[in-house]
């Protein structure tokens, strides 16, 4: 039997050549820039002052709002300055600067516990998982503490562990799950345990089959918990896509995964939901996929978080001349560059560097009116239409297309022919309907 899917999605092809590189340790930065937005919800404000001497690990940002995640020093030094710097969703964020002293100073346990999940509670689970400030790391960077406390009318039945990543390029997740999967089924049985539910899937695509069986090799004696493998088409780690193809449920048009009884979980978050409980360690630091025709040497890198990716790039070789487009994350949602003097965050999935003859298929040329944006789009949108009524200036039309219902999956511009930047008209157009009803 085909492995399953969902309707819609195209392939773009794989580019994965950093697949079977393992991870690897980078050198210490000496200087790290520490948004106090890296998260959806209310920015931090930062708790420490120019000055201070911080340990790694230690609080140095927070909010007393529930959506929200504390931001912590990936680094033990000094304060050296709390500015406005260059943010890689655009714009710029308030960062502390810190100076590293070379010592990298834990302040958690520095060996990992054996820890008995029967000795925590649901509250207990979501309380340190808040406290490390732990967000979804496969870009949404939503925080998992909301994520993982549903209201009572909406009873969570199935945990989804999204080991997917479809995204081009990047192959952070992949070898999580080949080097870190007990970790990654011991955060699942905790995020399982939070949410009151007895049934957990790690979903991944087949093209991964060593994470396949280092996955399935862990979960043969617990009727709980499943590992499905589902045909390699994008945008098959998308929530509501992968729901549909697991469990056969529909997110309703404008909802959550919960509204169909699912909390949907990157690999990463659920390492970090495991380091949290057995180490009390806080998000400090990820897997990051470094990438492209642009860099020498391209791998997966531990990185410290706030490490700059200029930083990075000088010490995998520097990046070559050819470089045309600098991307945070993947080449279909991730967000384009002007520079490399941008930090990596907790949703910095990937580092990509590429060059003309990857940058080229974006050029733009008039819609010929195919169609094959309509049929790639997984959510059933007519993204030509959309494109067009944004030409016009007319948000008001998009709205009623659905235009909110879009999850920037990107299928419709990559698949067009025309490479009409159909994603980024859709984008505009939710921007402009989402500020009218808040006017309102
Ligand atoms: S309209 Fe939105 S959901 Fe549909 S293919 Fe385009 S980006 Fe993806
Ligand atoms: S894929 Fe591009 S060219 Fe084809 S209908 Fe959609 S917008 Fe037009």
């Amino acid at each position: 039997m085909a492995n399953q899917t969902f309707p819609g999605g195209i392939s773009p092809g794989h580019f994965k050549d950093t697949k079977d590189k393992p991870i690897e340790s980078l050198e210490l930065p000496k200087k790290v820039y520490i948004p106090m937005e890296q998260h959806i919800g209310a920015p931090c404000t930062p708790t420490v002052e120019v000055g201070d001497y911080v340990k790694t690990g230690q609080k140095i940002g927070e909010s007393d709002k529930f959506v929200s995640a504390p931001v912590h020093a990936s680094i033990s030094g000094e304060v050296v300055d709390i500015v406005q710097y260059n943010h890689p969703l655009g714009n710029t964020s308030q960062t502390v600067v810190i100076e590293s002293d070379g010592q990298d100073e834990p302040d958690y346990q520095d060996e990992e516990q054996t820890v008995n999940l029967d000795s925590f509670s649901a509250e207990e689970i979501k309380n340190v998982v808040k406290e490390a400030g732990i967000v979804g790391l496969g870009g949404a960077t939503f925080p998992t503490h909301v994520k993982i406390s549903p209201p009572e009318d909406k009873p969570i039945d199935t945990v989804l562990i999204n080991g997917a990543e479809c995204e081009p390029f990047l192959t952070s997740d992949h070898r999580l799950m080949v080097e870190q999967a007990e970790k990654i089924i011991f955060g699942l049985r905790a995020i399982m345990k939070a949410v009151n539910c007895d049934r957990g899937i790690i979903a991944i695509e087949d093209n991964k089959p060593d994470a396949v069986e280092a996955m399935n090799s862990l979960v043969t004696d617990d009727d709980s918990l499943e590992v499905m493998t589902f045909e390699t088409k994008y945008p098959q780690g998308a929530e509501k896509q992968l729901i549909k193809a697991a469990l056969d449920r529909e997110v309703p048009s404008g909802g959550l995964p919960m509204d169909v009884g699912c909390v949907v979980n990157n690999t990463g978050t659920a390492l970090a939901v495991a380091d949290a409980l057995r180490t009390n360690k806080p998000i400090l630091e990820r897997v990051v996929t470094i990438s492209g025709p642009g860099i020498e040497q391209s791998g997966n890198f531990m990185v410290r978080l706030g490490t700059l990716a200029s930083d990075l790039i000088e010490q995998l070789g520097g990046m070559g001349d050819q470089t045309r487009k600098i991307i945070m994350g993947g080449p279909m949602m991730g967000i384009s560059q002007p520079n490399a003097d941008f930090p990596v965050i907790k949703g910095t999935s990937g580092v990509l560097l590429l060059t003309d003859q990857e940058v080229q298929i974006f050029e733009e040329r008039p819609c010929i009116n195919c169609g094959r944006c309509v049929d790639s789009c997984p959510i059933s949108l007519l993204p030509n239409l959309l494109g067009t009524f944004m030409e016009h200036e007319r948000p008001d039309k998009a709205e009623d297309f659905n235009a909110l219902d879009c999850i920037e999956c990107g299928c419709c511009t990559y698949i067009c022919p025309a490479r009409r930047p159909l994603v980024h008209y859709i984008r505009v157009a939710k921007g402009e309907i989402m500020a009218k009803r808040q006017n309102k």
